[in-house]
């Protein structure tokens, strides 16, 4: 079965096209049975009883129902968490991630050696140009700060092996970026391109405002080199005040006077400030370490092994109370 995942917040007006769409891609792959498992995320709209109604006239189709609006990526890891399929993709209301790529998508899985098929766009074409010049800045910085891949342009539309499923399901952490979940994962993943397509009713949710938290989740989520720039600008202000001190008292053994005062003084504040910086680089080494325990990810996760006939997740058995080092 192939389960596709799909958040939802104010789509009344997108949910009928969607589905209409998604009922042609079904009908294109009948021999394979589908789950279509909408994710309502605290929605005002009539988004809940579209769902309800759906539910009663096609079978396929499920819904969860959040409280309140909890983001996308809850709604993503709710919807990843109760599909049953043993492929699961993760799509839009909107059409923006087009469902005819998925009979394309399915068939790589099937033919080809990889785990995951995702997408990404092309083209930007359609978006407003401040948002995809900053989204632009935002996957260049991230990736050279950090050591997962994020893929620039990526969409959050892929199809997956469930294999990947549980492996991102291990990942419990609260504050998600699935985004950088999917590479952090690693496993064997072809991407697939398509020209950008806008909305096909309704309105994005994300505003620049929203989409600047979202970039920061991804920052914090998969890198602490920010934790790191104080101790660098630290040892910038330490190299600073030593050339500053002995340029200084050079030239005043060379001319035979005296250190001027006000020289000694900017290069003491300068050492000062900069062991300040040092240190405190101390407690962010310390920070950083105990963030990377306190996420509690797998330490490994194993795609095949001699043992098992199936490819399946494993996971190091960690003993809670053993994670932080008591000296
Ligand atoms: N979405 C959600 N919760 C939110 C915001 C968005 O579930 O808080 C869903 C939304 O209904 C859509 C998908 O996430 O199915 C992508 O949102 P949108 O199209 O607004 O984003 P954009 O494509 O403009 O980046
Ligand atoms: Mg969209």
């Amino acid at each position: 079965m192939i389960s596709i995942v799909i958040p939802c917040f104010n789509e009344e007006e997108a949910l009928p096209v969607y589905y209409r769409e998604m009922k042609k891609v079904m009908e294109e792959m009948k021999e394979q049975s589908f789950e279509l498992l909408f994710v309502d995320d605290g929605s005002a709209d009539g988004t809940l009883e579209w769902m309800r109604r759906m539910h009663q006239e096609d079978e396929r189709c499920r819904y969860l129902s959040f409280s309140r609006n909890f983001g996308k990526e809850a709604a993503i890891y709710a919807g990843l968490s109760k599909a049953k399929g043993e492929y699961v993709a993760v799509m839009d209301a909107d059409l923006q991630d087009p469902p005819s790529l998925l009979p394309e998508m399915y068939r790589i899985l099937q033919e080809e050696p990889y785990d995951s098929v995702a997408t990404r766009r092309s083209t930007r074409a359609g978006e407003p140009w401040l948002r995809s010049k900053l989204s632009g800045c935002f996957y260049g910085f991230v990736n050279r700060i950090s050591k997962t891949q994020i893929v620039s342009g990526a969409r959050d539309y892929r199809l997956m092996k469930r294999s990947m499923v549980d492996a991102i399901l291990e990942l419990q952490e609260y504050s998600r970026f699935t985004k950088g979940m999917f590479g952090w994962v690693g496993f064997r993943t072809r991407w697939l391109e398509f020209e950008n397509v806008e909305r096909c009713a309704g309105e994005t949710k994300w505003k620049l405002g929203k989409l600047f938290l979202y970039a920061l989740e991804g920052i914090g989520g998969f890198s602490t080199a920010p934790l790191f720039l104080a101790p660098f600008l630290g040892c910038l202000l330490c190299l600073a005040a030593v050339a500053t001190g002995t340029v200084s008292l050079i030239a005043a053994l060379a001319g035979g006077g005296h250190v001027q005062g006000i020289v000694l003084l900017a290069a003491l504040v300068l050492l000062v400030g900069g062991i300040q910086l040092v240190c405190s680089g101390i407690s962010a080494w310390y920070l950083s370490r105990t963030y990377l325990e306190a996420k509690h990810r797998p330490i490994y996760i194993l795609q095949e092994s001699s043992e098992d006939k199936q490819t399946r997740v494993m996971l190091v058995p960690v003993k809670k109370e053993s994670r932080y080092e008591t000296a």
